[in-house]
């Protein structure tokens, strides 16, 4: 096990680096009722996918369905208390937005209580490229060995969701849809159409930027019109603020991702190399191990790249 604290991945801290300050010091989670039995979880607001993200649950009356299980297992157990704090009901679903670790490491927690997983069954992640020990022990350095007491892993579906889904649970409806791998292989979005409420998981970061180095540009495009097209009244974005207009949140990550795509084709049809590409955005915040501006030079590579592959022809997609 000694092994397992001493390795440590730097893919992993490229795509979670200031993690490292989602420790055991952060405060628990506020809860937030978004229509009745449906809650919001807000994790930390202000710091991007750098901080705790956020969750969210709805209490039916034949149980509760979870939605993220956050990233240790002591933030699930936070969430928990946050559950019992509204309800006696048994947690009966939980569903996972993604399997990056800061969204289902807390899984256990949940299915040791009995509850099932659904999720995407494509697990891969930038982050577990080193293997999953290296994972967990990168993730211990994240969180903190105590937060992460108790911890396997159980993203695993027992009801695996690869195009829409829908749970009809105690007089609650819930869709679940993938919406292509945009900003991970495995994107979920969660739907409740009576109350119109979305939980977008990462396609949606209302403090920072959504990340598409583990997903793809063009497929995060569809994901957010296909969000439009919902028109919610009630966004839950993977991480920051519950904006107060949906719409907005959407068009503004639209915005950022056109104008990144189109900097990019342009630098490729002038032959500029991806240095020189990237010499225009500004340069990463060298006092954090990943800033906001450093997470915008990862898109661009990431963009630079899928570009590229299209000037070329090689993207049967386009
Ligand atoms: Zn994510």
């Amino acid at each position: 096990m000694l092994r397992l604290f001493l390795s440590s991945s730097p893919i992993l801290f490229a795509v979670f680096p200031a993690l490292i300050s989602l420790n055991a010091e952060t405060q628990p989670p506020t809860l937030r009722r978004l229509a009745p039995g449906v809650y919001a979880s807000l994790g930390d607001i202000g710091r991007g996918s750098e901080g705790r993200p956020n969750a969210g649950f709805v209490v039916t009356s034949s149980g509760v369905v979870v939605i993220d299980a956050l990233a240790s297992p002591r933030q699930a157990e936070e969430l928990l208390q946050s559950i019992r704090s509204v309800t006696r009901q048994p947690v009966k679903w939980v569903i996972l937005t993604h399997h990056h670790p800061d969204h289902h490491f807390g899984t256990a927690v949940f299915r040791r209580l009995g509850a099932k997983v659904i999720a995407h069954p494509d697990r891969r992640v930038l982050a577990s490229e080193g293997g999953e020990d290296a994972l967990i022990a990168d993730w211990v350095r994240v969180v903190g060995l105590d937060a992460m007491r108790g911890f396997e892993f159980a993203d695993t579906p027992d009801r695996p969701v690869t195009a829409t889904d829908t749970l009809c649970l105690g007089g609650k409806t819930l869709v679940i849809r993938h919406p292509g791998a945009a900003h991970s292989p495995g994107d979920l979005m969660v739907w409740l159409p009576r109350e119109r409420i979305l939980f977008a998981g990462d396609l949606l970061v209302e403090d920072g930027v959504t990340m598409v180095v583990d997903g793809n540009s063009d497929r995060l495009l569809h994901a957010l019109a296909a969000i439009d097209s919902l028109a919610p009244a009630a966004v839950v974005p993977g991480h920051g603020a519950i904006p107060g207009r949906p719409e907005l949140l959407v068009a503004r990550t639209r915005d950022y991702i056109t104008a990144l795509r189109s900097a990019m084709r342009s630098a490729i049809e002038r032959g500029a190399p991806m240095g020189r590409a990237m010499a225009a955005l500004p340069p990463a915040d060298e006092t954090r191990p990943v800033s906001l501006n450093s997470r915008r030079r990862r898109n661009a590579v990431r963009v630079y790249l899928e570009e590229e592959r299209a000037y070329m022809g090689l993207d049967s997609t386009r």
